[in-house]
């Protein structure tokens, strides 16, 4: 039979999302409550390699789960792709007694984990956090809730003074390679069209839309995702103006949707999240993570690298906002 756990590590990695502090509460607090002693490091993978952890209790997480962004700061570690390393960071958690590890990050940093337990056998948890909201077996991830609504609201805003000139939009929100934030935020802030990347259009497709005899709008919104290309709509404005003269404003709303205080459902999901990841290791459950799954939490395996990205695949979505901005 396994031993019990009774040390672990939380660590955040890769990009920020709102709500990483609430789980890292949750984390830290259940850890304690089960009289394991959890330990932090700063910078992701990197706090690993430069060996620096250091115990946190319940007043370490205090007031912080109304906080934006990461307590334990987050980031991308390049050297952690190298074999040797991994297998220096694993002997060094170990020399430490660390005998489990809870992530909170994206598919990348799930990459990275899935590599080090494999190669160590110290187990790890995930918990998905991402304001993308794409990694495969989850339906929800941490920050997405939190990151539709800065985007909203920067719509709404946006509206009141196309309204007032008479001016058209084209609002980027971010959204690696996928539309969950632009599908959202586009049907929220009833915008004309969304643009996504999963399903594309062209700009002559578009500007025959915005050429329809019928619409008779003076001003009007257009949200698309970055799409791997983050500053694109720019170019897209000017494509519209060659094709058809019609104007559009570029506003970009870029790192804005990455900060800010998370919303109840980005502290609820982080909190129960970080309560399961402790549960999962206490149960010597390891290579898996956290996920939303039809409403109720689950442990699933990390999602296969082959297949980590989750798309838009709702297209009634897209149809139903053509039939409501009312062309
Ligand atoms: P995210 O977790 O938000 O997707 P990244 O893709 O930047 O962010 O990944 C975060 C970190 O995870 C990287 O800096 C690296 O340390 C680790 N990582 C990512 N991919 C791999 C990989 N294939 N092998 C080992 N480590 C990886």
């Amino acid at each position: 039979m396994k031993g019990r756990v009774k040390k672990i590590l939380v660590i955040s990695s890769g990009g920020d999302a709102p709500g990483m502090n609430a789980a890292i509460r949750a984390v830290v607090r259940t850890a304690i409550h089960h009289g394991l002693e959890p330990m932090g490091t700063e910078q992701g993978f990197c706090g690993l390699l430069s060996k620096q952890i250091f115990p946190l209790n319940v007043d370490s997480v205090a007031n912080i789960i109304q906080r934006g962004g990461t307590i334990l700061k987050t980031g991308r570690c390049i050297p952690f792709q190298d074999a040797t390393v991994r297998k220096q960071c694993g002997e060094f958690l170990k020399s430490q007694q660390i005998d489990g590890m809870v992530i909170l990050g994206g598919d990348g940093s799930f990459r990275g984990a899935t590599k080090f337990t494999d190669e160590t056998g110290i187990p790890v948890i995930g918990i998905p956090c991402t304001i993308d909201n794409d990694i495969t077996g989850t339906d929800y991830c941490i920050g997405f809730d939190t990151a539709r609504n800065t985007a909203l609201d920067a719509i709404d805003k946006i509206r009141d003074t196309a309204l007032s000139l008479d001016r058209n939009f084209i609002i980027e929100v971010m959204g690696r390679s996928t539309g969950h934030i632009a599908v959202d935020v586009g049907i929220a802030g009833g915008a004309e069209f969304i643009l996504i990347p999963e399903f594309p259009i062209s700009p002559e497709t578009l500007v025959e839309k915005l050429k329809h005899p019928r619409r008779t709008k003076l001003a009007s919104i257009i949200v698309a995702a970055e799409a791997n290309r983050p500053g694109s709509s720019i170019e897209l404005a000017h494509t519209i103006k060659e094709l058809s003269e019609i104007e559009y404003k570029v506003c970009i709303l870029g790192h804005t949707q990455r900060g800010g205080s998370p919303t109840t459902h980005d502290r609820k999901v982080a909190s129960m999240m970080g309560t399961a990841a402790i549960e999962a290791l206490r149960e010597h459950r390891g290579k898996s993570m956290t996920a939303m799954q039809n409403h109720h939490i689950a442990i699933v395996p990390f999602p296969d690298p082959k297949n980590a990205t989750r798309y838009f695949q709702d297209e009634s979505l897209l149809t139903l906002n053509e039939i409501l901005c009312g062309t």
